[in-house]
């Protein structure tokens, strides 16, 4: 940051302070605006929109043609000042050209301005006006520039709201769009349905007033809110719903880091120190994060951003004295909460039993409050855009999270429609519950193993629900995905035994960490990223964790003391070439020496397996099996390589179906290379959770599937009605004379036998 700019910026606001307490009318006020910020800024261009009728009304400029004040006007939408109103966000271009939504007014003589940066003058959550700079040559304004509009446009919906500029009715204006029915798309984050009315998470805190008269006092109001905050972040951390010790708390410790993080209130007492209020200057502050966030491609690291957006808010309502979000509002019973996102923490203060859904404008699978969340079983719709300009507070809402969608102010037929089928796949939820303590034969009588995959404490809890074999699979990482830092020793011993003693009698196969790819933990990121074009197929999972041998031997160590007087699986993933697998036994080996050489107690059996995930390791199973008591592919891998096709690529991810003929003969081909070998073999990946496919890999001979636990009561129910010899005699026939649509011979197969199968 330059120190002109800075210096631009202190000066804006000294100068907006004289405007605003002067007694000029507010159009010589809008007028005098656009030249301090000019000028300062060294733009040729500065104006400001406003809405009126619905409309963005050039109000105020420096620099365009004096003859388009009051009648250029163009749609929320409409061009760059319309993307910017109806997105409610910062743009700053080099060249606003080369912009999409760039529309050329010619009664504005604009052509000659390459840059262009604008911020919206935001009043109760709705963008009514657009504040901008343009400049003749391209340049990118710097941040603390665009801190300095963001800060004046604040004054100005400040002077808005006073000189009643813009109608309030205008600022509330309802199109069709806004009162209609609507559908939303997002991003399943959480399967299920969810029926209610729409909550929002935060009642606005609405800064009334921008400028400080006294800026110690403040200062030191902001000191006070920071103290109250840790200490309510403390007393949460000790009260988590979920008990103490897990995932959560590590959650709530990333969050505590961010309360007591010292760069946070020192970029807030230094917007104090500029002139703004405490609330202005912790909005300010906030603006910011938030606009690089979504300049931030790690996803990872945004989720951290969003904590911090979810303390920041926290924050705000403490100085201002509105302490309480919906949570604490007297809560309606069938709550849609809204949120542009959430906290973790901010999520456990609501009542779960009112809780039907949440729509998130952010998020991502492996955002914090998404693992909180479907430890609460409540559904969860992710990056949803326009979600303020299209719910309204109260509006009816039908979430269909596991299809992506959310019907906003139904109309009756189709709230209808959706109630019947909610009340049908309650009804099946319960069917699949009564199937819990039936073990899944088949018709001819084979016991088909159908255990679940788990990564959480919390997830435990479904194999009582589900009454599921065990655990196929519990990815281990997902502890290190949800830490700030690498998890201790003592951490995942906890964990593991906690996990070994609520599965009880049922075996749980601990996998090792299996940490690169698309699971990157931040503090390995800059590690794994300078090594790796292709992350996938790059230094990721037992070629990480063998050749970082301290994390290896930690997490032996680790299962080896958890399992202690018990039997303990382990499962090594991304084996390659069997040495791995025998390099990493070798670390279990020489860590269950250190602890016998100790008098330890040991685990009573271990038992040790490997995944296959690589082609390659199919060629050499002679080898490899003599060495495993199991064996489990990892279909979601194994697919991704067989096909050369990137799992995480959305462009990819219908293009190659797993019911080919080219998968399905590579797995008969494992399954029968195994045969006779005593080593046990399954499934693990997402495939044998699909009711079509799992019925094909149950028909090339497969016996044990490891699936998602929701999967488990309709895949039991599944079992019970094939008979496996007519099913491997179908198949048979099928891959020996491929069909060009397997799927549909499948489904037609099932069908005819009744046996549901989506
Ligand atoms: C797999 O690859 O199929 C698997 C089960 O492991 P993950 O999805 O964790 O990579
Ligand atoms: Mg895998």
């Amino acid at each position: 940051m330059s120190a002109a700019a800075a210096a631009a910026a202190r000066r804006i606001l000294t100068r907006l302070t004289g405007v605003m307490a002067s007694r000029l009318h507010a159009q010589a006020k809008l007028d005098q605006v656009v030249e301090i910020i000019g000028e300062c800024l060294s733009s040729e261009v500065c104006s400001i929109y406003l809405l009126r009728d619905g409309m963005l009304e050039l109000f105020a400029t420096r620099g365009l043609n004096q003859s388009a004040v009051h009648v250029t006007r163009m749609g929320v939408g409409e061009g760059l000042v319309g993307a910017i109103a109806k997105k409610i966000e910062t743009l700053n271009l080099a060249e606003a050209k080369a912009h999409p939504d760039f529309q050329y007014r010619p009664e504005t003589g604009e052509e000659k301005f390459h840059s262009f940066a604008g911020v919206p003058i935001i009043h109760r959550e709705r963008a009514v006006g657009v504040l901008c700079v343009q400049h003749v040559e391209p340049r990118r304004y710097e941040d603390v520039e665009i801190e300095a509009l963001q800060t004046t446009a604040m004054v100005l919906s400040e002077l808005i709201a006073n000189a009643e500029l813009i109608d309030e009715e205008d600022a509330r204006a309802l199109t069709p769009e806004q009162t209609g029915p609507q559908t939303l798309s997002g991003l399943t984050l959480v399967k299920g349905l969810g029926a209610g009315h729409a909550v929002y998470h935060q009642p606005r805190v609405e800064i009334t007033q921008v400028m400080a008269e006294d800026t110690e006092a403040e200062r030191q109001r902001v000191y006070r809110a920071f103290d109250k905050m840790r200490e309510q972040i403390d007393a949460l951390a000790s009260q988590a719903e979920f008990g103490v010790g897990g995932e959560h708390e590590e959650v709530l410790e990333t969050y505590k880091m961010f309360a007591y993080d010292e760069g946070w209130s020192r970029r807030i007492n230094e917007a104090i120190d500029s002139g703004l209020t405490a609330e202005a200057a912790i909005e300010r502050v906030q603006q910011h994060t938030r606009m690089r966030m979504r300049e931030i491609d790690d996803p990872l690291l945004a989720d951290r951003m969003h904590d911090l957006e979810d303390l920041s808010n926290r924050l705000l309502r403490i100085v201002a004295g509105q302490v309480g979000t919906a949570a604490s509002q007297g809560l309606r019973r069938d709550t849609i909460l809204i949120a542009r996102n959430l906290g973790p923490a901010e999520l456990l203060e609501y009542d779960k039993r009112r809780l039907k859904g949440v729509i998130l404008e952010e998020g991502s699978l492996t955002a914090h409050v998404v693992i909180v969340a479907r430890a609460m079983n409540v559904p969860v719709l992710g990056r949803v855009k326009n979600v303020r300009t299209t719910i309204r507070e109260g509006d009816e809402i039908l979430l269909d999270a596991s299809a992506g969608q959310a019907i906003i102010r139904p109309l009756p037929q189709v709230a209808e429609a959706f109630h019947a089928r909610f009340a049908k796949s309650r009804e099946k939820q319960a069917a699949y519950a009564s199937l819990r303590d039936v073990e899944p034969f088949t018709r001819c009588g084979t016991r088909i193993q159908v255990m679940m995959n788990a990564g959480l404490r919390d997830d435990m809890a479904m194999l009582a629900m589900t009454g599921a074999d065990g655990v196929g699979l519990f990815r281990t990482e997902f502890q290190f995905l949800v830490s700030a830092t690498l998890p201790q020793r003592e951490r995942q011993t906890r964990l593991y035994r906690d996990v070994l003693d609520a599965a009880g009698d049922k075996p749980v196969i601990f996998r090792t960490v299996d940490i690169g790819g698309d699971k990157s933990v931040p503090y390995l990121a800059s590690e794994i990223a300078a090594q790796d074009e292709n992350p996938a197929m790059g230094w990721r999972a037992l070629r990480l964790a063998l050749e970082r041998e301290g994390l290896m031997k930690v997490q032996a160590r680790a299962l080896l003391e958890a399992a202690a007087g018990r039997a303990l699986h382990v499962m090594f993933p991304m084996v390659s070439e069997p040495w791995e697998f025998d390099a990493a036994k070798a670390v279990f080996d020489e860590q269950l020496a250190f602890l016998r050489r100790q008098k330890k107690l040991l685990p009573e059996r271990i038992h040790f397996g490997a995944m296959l995930e690589v082609p390659a390791l199919a060629e050499v199973l002679d080898l490899l099996l003599p060495k495993l008591s199991f064996l489990s592919i990892g279909t979601n891998d194994l697919t991704q390589f067989l096909f050369a096709a990137d799992r995480a690529n959305p462009k990819l991810a219908e293009r190659y179906d797993w019911l080919s003929v080219a998968i399905l003969r590579f797995l008969r081909r494992v399954v029968e290379a195994s045969r006779g070998s005593g080593v046990e073999i399954g499934v693990c990946g997402e495939m044998g959770g699909r009711r079509l496919e799992a019925l094909a890999l149950l028909g090339i001979g497969y016996r044990r599937l490891s699936i998602t636990p929701t999967a488990v009561g309709p895949i039991k129910e599944m079992v019970r009605k094939i008979d496996l010899a007519e099913l491997s005699a179908a198949m048979a026939g099928w891959l020996a004379d491929p069909a060009t649509n397997l799927r549909r011979e499948l489904a037609a197969w099932a069908e005819a036998r009744e046996i549901e199968y989506d």
